[in-house]
């Protein structure tokens, strides 16, 4: 699998105050990767700051080996990386379909055709085929995440940062979660997922990354990491 998100001894700040302390972390084409850490660790950062979002003061970061640091996000976006922020940002007067128009982007690599469109997305998620002329405002927080993927996935990303994305839904809506983004992983989508605990995208990830303070403390496969517990215990608090 050759390497599509690479940071590479990353140093970010908010202002004057340091929260990535050289941070290496690859994603590879087609692979989920879960960010794992306690609240505050640095999670949500790593994703802002691979989205051209954050201050970054040292290290470089890399899209299928090209330097994207220092780009606009709206570039970033447009190269293939798509952030499903924790907090969701639906706009919340305009309609499920209007929401969905506006993650509409051409993709300008042109090896990588745009596949999403309105009916891939309510194959993916019949619910919002249903909802569609709702104001967004009015769904439940699990449709609202349903829709902030799927406008997400208009704009062809071929790599999607899901931040905290099981946060706050009723289990058997995470469940339904994790088989769309099973799905999304068959169509060859990766992903880096964060999460405060292990449960959701365990099943889906191949590898994982264990955060603390803005460091990465751990990495490796999920299986390599359970033989570790006391770094569970201690970094991701379980
Ligand atoms: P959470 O689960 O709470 O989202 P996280 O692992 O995603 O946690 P971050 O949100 O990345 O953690 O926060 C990392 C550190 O950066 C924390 O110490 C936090 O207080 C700090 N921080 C986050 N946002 C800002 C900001 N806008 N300005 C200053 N410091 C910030």
């Amino acid at each position: 699998m050759s390497e599509l998100l690479t940071l590479e001894n990353v140093d970010a700040y908010y202002g004057r105050s340091h929260v990535l302390h050289a941070v290496s972390l690859a994603v590879r084409r087609g692979e989920v990767v879960l960010l794992l850490g306690r609240n505050g660790a640095g999670k949500t950062t790593i994703m802002r700051t691979a989205m051209g979002l954050v201050a970054v003061r040292g290290g470089d970061i890399r899209l299928r080996g090209r330097r994207i640091l220092g780009l606009a996000p709206h570039r970033i976006a447009q190269l293939g990386i798509g952030l499903v922020p924790e907090d969701r940002r639906v706009f919340a007067k305009l309609s499920v379909r209007q929401n969905l128009e506006l993650g509409r982007k051409a993709p300008s690599d042109p090896d990588r055709p745009g596949a999403w469109n309105f009916e891939a997305v309510f194959a993916l998620f019949p619910a919002l085929a249903e909802l569609q002329s709702r104001r967004s405002g009015t769904l439940s927080g699990g449709q609202q995440q349903m829709l902030t993927i799927a406008r997400t996935l208009m704009g062809n990303p071929e790599l999607l940062l899901l931040d905290e994305p099981a946060e706050g839904l009723a289990p058997v809506i995470v469940e339904v979660l994790a088989e769309r983004l099973a799905t999304l992983r068959h169509q060859g989508i990766a992903m880096l997922i964060s999460e405060q605990n292990l449960t959701f995208a365990r099943a889906l990830a191949d590898r994982a990354y264990v955060m603390e303070s803005g460091t990465i403390r751990h990495q490796g496969a999920i299986d390599e990491l359970d033989a570790h517990p006391q770094a569970w215990t201690r970094y991701v608090g379980f």
